[in-house]
């Protein structure tokens, strides 16, 4: 009997060992991965590249408290910044804590400013920020939150879709709205680029600060560094996580100049944040994200990725409901039981995950190859066609 708590209905299988794509399971079968941790290994497992750098950290310095100049991490803010829209960075372990920052960022600079009754943080009904006490409550999710009430105050909703419903839930006191630039466990639904402009129109008009959480879409994973640049708009604070560590324990919020002004000394604090070893992981993602072409690579595998996805949802269109998605953020949402179907595209040796609106998560490596997935595409067409027969 497993000593593990039982907050997971884990699949009956483990890995022993991954190289890119692939993961193999201790009873010797080889898999190919496009769960990845769940965007999580942005550049497949077991990549050379990654393991050099930590292994040359390892040997130096794991850990020092951010009581001390942290180099590795002056250098790693220092490149996201230079890249985004962001002025200042501050590092956490996770997702949760990463949109937690956001939110204490945010009502922290409306305090400074004089402005503390502008307090309150408006998202959309059924989003994903984590699981936190405030992350949940700020998901507006009932399955998320029930049981553990008191309710956590400061939070309101809007229907994702529903302009109306956003404009009526926007008050004097909403501080911030935070969304998702794609969300991810909701069910890969995409915010159009003429939503977020809008957004940001609003934002501005009403002295809104906008918070756009990139922790699963962010980082290369939608085919830009970060999914809401197709939109070209700027937001205020972006919380990360996932992708950012490529498989080490990372998350970040990055903000504006304005808005860092609220957090000054002693306003925040993480014992593990930025440490040398997390910072070293993402300096290496980011050596390779940042390479001329990557994004490109990746919009052009998307594109081929989707068009072929597209093609088994018109031949199998009784089973495939839609084709999602933007970059290597992927969805097929099913009319098939989803469970079922990822059951069987496992046993086929392809892995996926769940997402809400019964869809399927693909998301392979960033470095994915093609010819892996054309090998996804012969598996998911061969379960459709179990499905016919
Ligand atoms: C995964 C996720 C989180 C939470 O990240 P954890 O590392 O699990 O805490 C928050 N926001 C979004 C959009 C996510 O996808």
């Amino acid at each position: 009997m497993s000593s593990l708590l039982k907050n997971y209905n884990r699949r009956k299988i483990a890995f022993k060992k991954g190289k890119g794509s692939f993961l193999y399971s201790t009873s010797g079968k080889k898999y190919l991965d496009f769960v990845q941790g769940i965007a999580v290994n942005s550049l497949g497992h077991a990549n050379p590249y990654l393991i050099k750098a930590l292994n040359k950290q390892s040997k130096k310095v794991w850990h020092v408290s951010n009581a001390f100049i942290i180099p590795e991490g002056e250098r790693l803010a220092k490149r996201l910044t230079q890249k985004t829209f962001a002025d200042y960075v501050m590092f956490q372990n996770s997702g949760t804590e990463a949109t937690e920052a956001a939110i204490k960022v945010a009502k922290r600079y409306f305090y400074s400013i004089g402005k503390p009754k502008k307090n309150r943080i408006l998202c959309i009904k059924n989003s994903f920020h984590g699981r936190t006490i405030a992350a949940i409550f700020a998901s507006g999710s009932k399955k998320m939150t029930e049981g553990f009430g008191p309710k956590v105050g400061g939070f309101d909703h809007f229907e994702f879709g529903n302009h109306q419903s956003l404009k009526k839930a926007i008050t004097s006191k909403t501080a911030a709205i935070m969304c998702e630039s794609v969300m991810g466990e909701s069910g890969i639904k995409v915010i159009p680029d003429w939503c977020l402009r809008e957004l940001r129109k609003i934002c501005n008009k009403k002295k809104i600060l906008l918070i756009l959480d990139e922790v699963q879409c962010g980082i290369g994973r939608s085919g830009n560094f970060f999914a809401y640049e197709y939109s070209n708009i700027k937001p205020d604070i972006v919380p990360i996580a996932k992708g950012i560590g490529g498989g080490f324990p990372l998350g970040a919020v990055l903000m504006t100049k304005k808005v860092a002004s609220g957090m000054t000394v002693g306003s925040h604090g993480s014992t593990f944040g930025g440490n040398p070893l997390a910072m070293s992981a993402g300096n290496a993602v980011l050596d390779q994200i940042f390479k001329k072409g990557f994004m490109k690579s990746i919009q052009k595998k998307s594109r081929y990725f989707i068009s072929e996805l597209k093609k088994i949802q018109k031949q199998y269109f009784s089973i495939i409901k839609e084709v999602r998605g933007v970059g290597l953020l992927i969805g097929l949402q099913l009319y098939e039981d989803q469970t079922k179907f990822i059951k069987k595209l496992q046993e086929n040796k392809l892995l996926t995950i769940r997402a809400g609106e019964n869809v399927i998560r693909i998301l392979p490596p960033l470095n994915v190859k093609k010819a892996e997935i054309d090998l996804s595409i012969k598996i998911i067409k061969k379960v459709c066609k179990e499905y016919k027969n």
